[in-house]
C-alpha cells in the first residue's frame, strides 16, 4: 500500500498546521510542514517498496535515486557550474572547518579570514591547528554589528584562499554581496542562508552548509567545491577528511546519513515548487524587514546591527528592559512561539527566520511583541 503525496495534495497543506509550534529556533530549525507531511506519509513504505527510506542500502537503487535527485534539484536550483562537484556529507559544518584547510593549503602556510562572529571565530581557531591563519578583517571591536568596506581589510595575496561566513547565525550579520578577492579561492560557510538568495557559485571555491538550518535534518552537511581544489589533502589525512575520497566515491565513502539525505530532498523538490530561489529570496525579504521595522519604530525592542548588514534569516533583538527577557520567553512560549532565547554568548531574543518560516508566523511575533511592549513597556 504506497502513500505517494500528489503535488496537488501538498499544495493544499497550510503552512502553518495546527499543532504545529511557530518555531524561531536557529537549528536544528523548522521543516516545511508540507515536507513533513511527505516524510511522515512515506515513512513505512517508500514509492511501494515495502520499507522505509531509513530501512534500506544506500547503494540500493532506490537510494540512488533519491541520491541523484537531490544532487540534480541542488545544482538546478543554484545553477552550479559543471566544474564543481556536489557532495553530501557527514560531521556537520563544524567537520569543514578542518576539512577545507586540510585539502585547500595546496603547499602555502597561510589562510586569510574575516572575523565577523561566532562561527567565523570557531573556523578560525580550527584552521589554526593547521596553518597560518591571518585574520584580514575582524569586527570585534564593533562587537559584530557592522562590515567595513573591503578596502580595509589586510587580504593577502599569497594566501592559500579566503574564508568568510556567509550569515553569522548567532550575531545576525549577513553578508550581502560577494567579497571581491581576485584569483584567491574564496570559501563561504552558508549553513544559516543557503538557498536563500541567488548565488553566483562560479564566484566560490567551496560553499558548504550543515543541512539543520535551511536545508533538512541535521547529520548531513552539503559541499559545492570547484574540481580543481579537489586531491590536494596530503597522505597521512583521514580518508573521512579528504574532498578527493568522497568526490571518487560519489559520497557513498561509507554509509552516508541516508535518512537527512532524502528529506533535504523533499525540502529541495519543496523550493522548487514553490517558485525555486527568488522566490525563497522575496519571501525571507518580506519577513525580516517586518520585523526590523517594527523593532526599528519601537523604542522597547532593539536590533544593533548596521542596516546593510543585518540578517535576513537569524533576528536577534534585545529588550530594554532586560529584566523582562525570562517573562518575554515565557509568555511567547504559551502563544505558541517557540525558541526565541537568544544564543548564550550574546543574550537577549533571536528569531531565526528561514526558508520554512511562513510570513504568517512573522506576523505572529510581531502582533506578540506588541501586546508584551502595551503590557510592560
Ligand atoms: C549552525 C552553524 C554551524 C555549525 O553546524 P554543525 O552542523 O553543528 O557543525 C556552522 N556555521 C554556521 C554559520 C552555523 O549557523
Amino acid at each position: 500500500m504506497a502513500t505517494v503525496m500528489k503535488n496537488s495534495q501538498l499544495k493544499s497543506v497550510p503552512e502553518l498546521h495546527s499543532g504545529r509550534a511557530c518555531n524561531f529556533g536557529a537549528g536544528p530549525a523548522m521543516l516545511p510542514t508540507e515536507v513533513m507531511m511527505q516524510a511522515q506519509a512515506e515513512l513505512m513504505d517508500w514509492q511501494g517498496s515495502g520499507m522505509s527510506v531509513m530501512e534500506i542500502s544506500h547503494r540500493s537503487e532506490a537510494f540512488m535515486t533519491i541520491a541523484e535527485q537531490a544532487e540534480t534539484d541542488l545544482r538546478e536550483l543554484l545553477q552550479i557550474p559543471g566544474n564543481y562537484k556536489v557532495l553530501f556529507l557527514q560531521g556537520g559544518a563544524t567537520s569543514q572547518f578542518a576539512m577545507v584547510p586540510l585539502n585547500l593549503l595546496r603547499g602555502k602556510t597561510s589562510a586569510d579570514y574575516l572575523h565577523t562572529g561566532m562561527w567565523s571565530q570557531k573556523a578560525i581557531k580550527e584552521a589554526s591547528k593547521f596553518c597560518k591563519v591571518n585574520v584580514a578583517l575582524s569586527i570585534e571591536n564593533n562587537r559584530f554589528t557592522s562590515i567595513p568596506s573591503p578596502d580595509s581589510w589586510q587580504l593577502n595575496p599569497d594566501s592559500a584562499f579566503v574564508y568568510y561566513t556567509g550569515n553569522e547565525t548567532v550575531h545576525g550579520v549577513e553578508f550581502q554581496t560577494i567579497p571581491e578577492v581576485g584569483d584567491v579561492p574564496l570559501v563561504t560557510d552558508m549553513t544559516s542562508n543557503l538557498l536563500s538568495r541567488p548565488l553566483d557559485v562560479s564566484r566560490y571555491g567551496v560553499i558548504f552548509a550543515g543541512a539543520q538550518k535551511n536545508l533538512g535534518p541535521s547529520g548531513l552537511v552539503v559541499v559545492i567545491i570547484r574540481e580543481d581544489l579537489i586531491g590536494h589533502a596530503g597522505k597521512r589525512i583521514p580518508s573521512m577528511y579528504d574532498y578527493a575520497v568522497h568526490a571518487r566515491e560519489h559520497s557513498m565513502f561509507n554509509t552516508p546519513p541516508t535518512f537527512a539525505w532524502y528529506v533535504t530532498g523533499l525540502v529541495l523538490q519543496w523550493v522548487k515548487r514553490t517558485g525555486g530561489i527568488r522566490e525563497m529570496e522575496r519571501r525571507a525579504i518580506r519577513r525580516s524587514e517586518k520585523l526590523y521595522q517594527f523593532i526599528d519604530a519601537s523604542g522597547f525592542y532593539h536590533n544593533p546591527v548596521a542596516a546593510e548588514c543585518r540578517s535576513r534569516m537569524n533576528v536577534p533583538f534585545f529588550l530594554t528592559h532586560e529584566g523582562l527577557n525570562q517573562t518575554f520567553i515565557k509568555e511567547a512560549e504559551a502563544h505558541g512561539l517557540t525558541a526565541l532565547a537568544g544564543h548564550r554568548n550574546v543574550g537577549g531574543m533571536r528569531a531565526s527566520i528561514y526558508n520554512a518560516m511562513p510570513e504568517e508566523g512573522v506576523d505572529r511575533l510581531i502582533e506578540f511583541m506588541g501586546g508584551f511592549e502595551k503590557r510592560y513597556g
